[in-house]
């Protein structure tokens, strides 16, 4: 028996304003609980908004909402879940700096496994970085590229991260790794490729959420 072209129809265009429906209120908790600071139902908004991670763009656009919305919800509620079990992480604890963060005059020798290593010469915020790491006992990774990361994790298995980055990058890493440590994301205050910004004293305060 074929089924006719005008049912299917008509269960696509129902299907797909049910997604829209669905992405809209997903939506609106998430703007709700990152605008308040006050987490709704973060389970469902993280995942109907990375099911759903490009239609939830489109709709902001339709809007006239800036699209990175979406990923600083993916990333403020994944931070306010994930909060309570990163306070409890006692060792073995790491920061993922963005390789863009170093001075353009930066001499650190890369290396293939962990990345750069930083001479801490004063030239950039990553030195602050990683004297502050050190009182706290996290271990900083500067990385050039995504394929470091997994490369870490493999060889270092670490508990619990911070990652630095811009929003797009972090909802989608903070996603990738969440299976296999507790994450915390901060996102770059100057963004680009190249001589990029951060908050040094947002790293030091997540840090330090770990020693209260
Ligand atoms: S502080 Fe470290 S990362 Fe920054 S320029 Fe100096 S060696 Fe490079």
């Amino acid at each position: 028996m074929q089924i006719p072209y005008e049912i299917l129809g008509k269960v696509f265009v129902g299907l797909a304003f049910f997604a829209i429906f669905t992405i809209g209120i997903a939506l609106l908790l998430g703007i709700y609980s990152f605008k308040k600071k006050r987490i709704l139902f973060p389970n469902f908004v993280l995942s109907i908004l990375y099911l759903f991670y490009g239609p939830a763009k489109w709709i902001c656009r339709v809007f006239g909402i800036k699209d990175t919305l979406i990923d600083e919800i993916l990333v403020e509620v994944r931070n306010a879940v994930m909060i309570d079990k990163f306070r409890k992480v006692e060792d073995e604890r790491v920061i993922f700096l963005p390789q863009c963060l170093r001075s353009p005059k930066c001499k650190a020798r890369c290396d293939p496994i962990i990345g750069y290593e930083c001479k801490i010469c004063g030239l950039c915020d990553i030195g602050n970085v990683c004297e502050a790491a050190e009182k706290y006992n996290f271990q900083v990774y500067i990385i050039p590229g995504g394929s470091f990361v997994k490369k870490i994790i493999k060889a270092h298995r670490p508990k619990s991260c911070i990652g630095v980055a811009c929003y797009p990058e972090l909802a989608e890493s903070m996603q990738g790794c969440s299976p296999f440590m507790v994450v915390q994301g901060i996102s770059l205050t100057r963004d680009g490729c190249f001589d990029t910004r951060v908050d040094v004293n947002e790293i030091i305060s997540k840090m330090e959420e770990c020693n209260v």
